[in-house]
């Protein structure tokens, strides 16, 4: 079997992208293509446009291809080597950002086409399920006010969902607001609901963010998350010593060897790769390993369409321990009907499929409607 073409698929919403954290107006989905007539899917959550130029970028050298010639007549089931190759072979402009969004996208419809072929679902192909449905977590945005958090936290609640997270949207500029917001979260939620908080790189002064996790101790937050950026090890490495609520961070680095040095450096204690970035289930498996090694939470990033949802569930499902699932609740068509038979909430989870590679399929209609490239 052969690779006879990857195509790289730009979603973008009608209208205006406005300028907010909504990762769900726009997507990029690969398709990989085979001689065998098999076609497997993947997503890249990162800027459609420049994922697609590493993807078609003709040669410029020996270590700077664009993907797809990297790819093209190879047996798409040696993923490992495949893998190995792509990182090699962009390495001019590659080894970390873009180059390895790109690949994740492309690693994943490479474990589709395995599954596909060997008629498995991925989660068995990394080694089998500890779980076959894992609790979710609404993610949202912080609304402006006091009230609206109390009629988001209801609204989701009334939804089935048990856990709760809210971010960005100016969270860390206004301390006495910002807890007031999650103050208001906890008193319309009870105890029983788990309530993160996602400042979205919100803090420069570490002192504050310090002073502020503490006060989040007091409302039973589960985890901050990503108060600085990744490199601000220093800072992080203060609050983590600082406080006893988990510190969570890692959507934005790639490669086990980032993961690695977050751990070891920053001292955080959930690690949150999201699959479509950090490198694929290939990478993924091994940034597992690092963390079983430090013996810290994996708790996957995932913001976007069902196709990136599905691979993270069969990820989380092959690892031993996975507290949560996160549920986009973004009200967005790519968000909510690119794959034929969404995934839905029940009883608070989200259930593993069984069909084979991921277990979905695209809905066409869906796709060219909002497809522009
Ligand atoms: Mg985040």
């Amino acid at each position: 079997m052969k690779i006879v073409n990857v195509e790289p698929i730009i979603l973008r919403k009608k209208g205006v992208i406005q300028q907010k954290a909504d990762g769900t107006q726009d997507a990029l989905i690969v398709k990989v293509y085979t001689d065998a007539g098999i076609t497997g899917i993947g997503e890249v959550d990162s800027s459609p446009y420049v994922v697609k130029a590493a993807i078609e970028a003709p040669i410029s050298h020996s270590v700077c291809y664009g993907l797809r010639e990297i790819l093209i007549g190879e047996n798409p089931l040696e993923i490992n080597k495949l893998w190995d190759k792509m990182y090699r072979f962009s390495s001019w402009y590659g080894l970390r950002g873009v180059a390895i969004h790109a690949m994740s996208g492309i690693d994943i419809a490479l474990w589709d086409i395995l599954g596909k072929v060997t008629n498995q679902p991925i989660y068995k192909l990394l080694g089998g399920a500890f779980r076959k449905k894992i609790r979710a977590y609404a993610s949202t945005l912080f609304p402006d006010t006091p009230e609206e958090m109390k009629t988001i936290t209801k609204k989701n609640i009334d939804l089935g969902y048990t856990a709760i997270k809210y971010g960005w949207n100016q969270f860390g500029k206004d301390e006495k607001r910002d807890l007031l917001l999650v103050e208001a979260a906890r008193k319309t939620a009870g105890d029983d609901i788990d309530i993160m908080v996602d400042a979205g790189l919100g803090y420069i002064d570490t002192n504050k963010a310090i002073q502020v996790a503490k006060r989040l101790e007091d409302f039973n937050v589960y985890w901050l998350e990503e108060p600085f950026p990744s490199d601000n090890v220093e800072a992080y490495a203060k609050l983590s010593d600082s406080v006893d609520i988990n510190i969570a961070a890692g959507e934005r680095i790639e490669t086990h060897y980032e993961f690695k040095k977050l751990i070891e450096n920053a001292k955080v204690d959930i690690i949150q790769p999201d699959i479509t970035r950090a490198g694929g289930f290939t990478e993924c498996k091994k940034i597992a390993v690092v963390a079983d090694l430090y013996n810290k939470l994996i708790i996957p990033h995932g913001w976007s369409t069902d196709v990136l949802l599905a691979a993270t569930l069969h990820f989380s499902a092959s690892l031993p321990e996975c507290k949560f699932i996160e549920f986009c609740i973004q009200d967005s068509p790519l968000r909510k009907y690119l794959i034929q038979e969404p995934f839905k909430l029940k009883d608070g989870y989200i259930e593993v499929r069984d069909a084979p590679g991921l277990g979905i399929e695209l809905n066409d209609k869906v796709l060219n409607e909002y497809r522009i490239g």
